[in-house]
């Protein structure tokens, strides 16, 4: 049977019904409500659109922003315009007796890759995706990692910089604060309004860092080449505390390639080759799913 992934973003839901071997048979997509009501609305509509014909819903996997209660779906904290969703049961919005599952977006884009990607088979991989912010998730003998109280993973907020720039969580020095698009873009504006040799135009994008990186402006090197180097730093402590099989980076700065693999998987193996005394693989994310509901739909077909 199949089942619905759902993915709740700040401006979008999209879902799909997804059949047991990664298919997408239909999909659709809606703007993200103001308001609860209507979200409930839009949700249930989605849903009904998409069983039409097919049959009752069996399960549903949800990937959601923020904070998520691993075990009943509880929306404990989610930023920005779907704040309304706070202190919510995600399962209450569907008949009783549904499996509903749920959880952060980046644990879903895991899932997603465990079950169909780059971490097929394995029992330990960690997952970082590089986007406006920079999200993560490790699974580790098997097992999604939540903590305690849901916020095991955030690997974005990983300290790489003691006394580096006030990061959006309060800590100084995440991860986020130096390898994601907004603060890549905020590197270059500084460098802009320093006014320092640049090829880099005004309101100049995170891909067009990248760009200019590749055409050898050296503000924009300097920006990249730093990042890529804090980020090896990063993942080098993350290897020797995780173990894992594999590492996947995924998020929209991961499509720059080689531009940054090649060096960061030289780096990360010059620190850890010692005490791992194996490379570990780096690479990219293999679940084409820029949805987000092949990884939701993941999360209901296989135990984390
Ligand atoms: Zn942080």
């Amino acid at each position: 049977m199949p089942v619905l992934g759902i993915d709740v973003g700040g401006t979008q839901i999209k879902a799909g019904l997804v059949s047991d071997s990664g298919t997408v048979l239909r999909a659709e997509k809606v703007a993200t409500p103001g308001n609860l009501d209507a979200f409930v609305a839009a949700l249930q509509g989605v849903s009904a659109r998409l069983l039409d014909g097919v049959g009752d819903l069996t399960g549903v996997g949800i990937g959601c922003k923020g904070v998520i209660h691993p075990s009943d779906t509880t929306v404990i904290t989610s930023p920005g315009p779907i704040r309304y969703l706070d202190g919510h049961k995600l399962s209450s919005f569907f008949p009783e007796g549904t499996r509903v599952v749920a959880d952060n977006d980046a644990r879903v884009a895991l899932a997603g890759e465990v079950v169909w990607g780059a971490a097929k088979g394995c029992t330990d991989a960690l997952m970082l995706t590089l986007g406006t912010g920079v999200g993560g998730g490790i699974l580790s003998d098997g097992r999604i990692l939540r903590g305690a109280t849901g916020i095991a993973g955030h690997l974005g907020h990983y300290t790489v910089e003691r006394d580096g720039q006030l990061c959006i969580c309060g800590n100084r020095g995440c991860i986020e604060t130096i390898f994601s698009a907004r603060s890549i873009e905020s590197d270059a504006a500084a460098v802009l309004h320093r006014a320092a040799k640049t090829s880099m135009p005004p309101n100049v994008t995170c891909q067009q860092v990248f760009e200019h990186a590749r055409a050898g402006d050296l503000a924009a090197r300097m920006i990249i080449d730093g990042g890529i180097s804090k980020l090896a730093g990063a993942v080098a402590g993350l290897f020797l505390m995780f173990d894992p099989q594999v590492m996947i980076i995924g998020g929209q700065i991961a499509q720059a390639g080689d531009q940054i693999f090649v060096p960061l998987r030289e780096q990360v193996y010059a620190r850890t080759r010692d005490f791992l005394m194996r490379e570990i693989p780096i690479v990219g994310s293999q679940v084409a799913d820029s949805t987000g509901v092949l990884g939701a739909a993941a999360l209901l077909l296989h135990q984390f």
